[in-house]
């Protein structure tokens, strides 16, 4: 019975992510309360022109250091985003979204210098960008895992078939963060059932600071993944769940939320 409830259960690839920030914070979007994301206002528009700039390194890649030029390019392909995420921008002020998308333009061009130099760099991920392209936003669903995820970038080099995920956030002194291995795990299984295939490896761009880390997709994040994909799947049936170790509570969006629930609860166990 609890696994025919499970199986019913739809959970996404970010969801995990979600969860490894704060679990309360999967219960809260699955009750269907709007989730802009840890990130707010400005943090969370910028963070959508990055992911943007990286979807076309390419172009980048081949402009002139001419500071007009770049900021030429820059502008084209900023100026997509408000068609490309109309969804996730729905209800941000148009003044707003003008004013961040300036600042953004002016601050890529004057530290562009040291940004361009990485990407022109030729490292692992930008050969095989290069040489074998990618699919945008591979969007994949497993029945069996009740699991469906959409990948930023998959590159198909003959057999092989690679997740790449873009991040905006801050990039790790080594390596990729913990979440980030998860996530290229849970990844991993989704493509290994879709093309009958087994993953090595994956892809995290750190675009912010255009690092580009490569990580092996090992079998003890795939257990992890798996473990977190079952509590998530628990708290989305209705399970309120502890907070986070780490838990951002100062920036999130269900802060009130939160404390209402906890206060509720401990009302309800003290009646007992
Ligand atoms: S307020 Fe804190 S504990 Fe509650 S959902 Fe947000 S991050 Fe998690």
């Amino acid at each position: 019975m609890e696994q025919e409830q499970d199986s019913q259960i739809k959970v996404k690839v970010s969801d995990l992510t979600q969860y490894l920030i704060c679990p309360r914070l999967v219960y809260f979007s699955a009750r269907g309360h709007e989730q802009q994301g840890i990130a707010k206002g400005k943090e969370r528009i910028e963070s959508i022109l990055l992911k943007e700039l990286a979807f076309n390194l390419h172009t980048i890649r081949g402009m002139k250091d001419d500071e007009e030029d770049v900021k030429r390019v820059i502008e084209g392909i900023v100026d997509g985003v408000e068609w490309i995420y109309k969804e996730e921008l729905k209800g941000v002020e148009k003044n707003f979204f003008e004013a961040v998308k300036t600042d953004f333009i002016r601050s890529q061009s004057m530290n562009v210098d040291e940004w361009l130099r990485k990407i022109r760099n030729e490292n692992g991920l930008l050969k095989l960008e290069k040489t074998h392209g990618y699919e945008r936003e591979h969007t994949m669903v497993s029945g069996k895992l009740g699991m469906s995820g959409s990948v930023d970038k998959l590159i198909r080099a003959g057999e092989e078939v690679i997740p790449c995920m873009i991040k905006t956030g801050k990039c790790p002194e080594y390596s990729v963060w913990k979440s980030d291995r998860v996530q290229l795990a849970a990844y991993a299984m989704l493509i290994e059932e879709e093309f009958g295939t087994t993953v090595k490896r994956g892809f995290v761009e750190y675009i912010r600071t255009a690092e580009f880390r490569e990580s092996q997709i090992r079998r003890r994040d795939k257990a992890l993944a798996l473990q977190i994909l079952k509590r998530v799947k628990r708290i989305k049936g209705g399970v309120f769940p502890e907070k986070g170790e780490n838990a951002p509570c100062d920036n999130c969006v269900f802060e009130e939320m939160c404390e209402t629930k906890k206060t509720l609860l401990s009302k309800l166990f003290s009646r007992r």
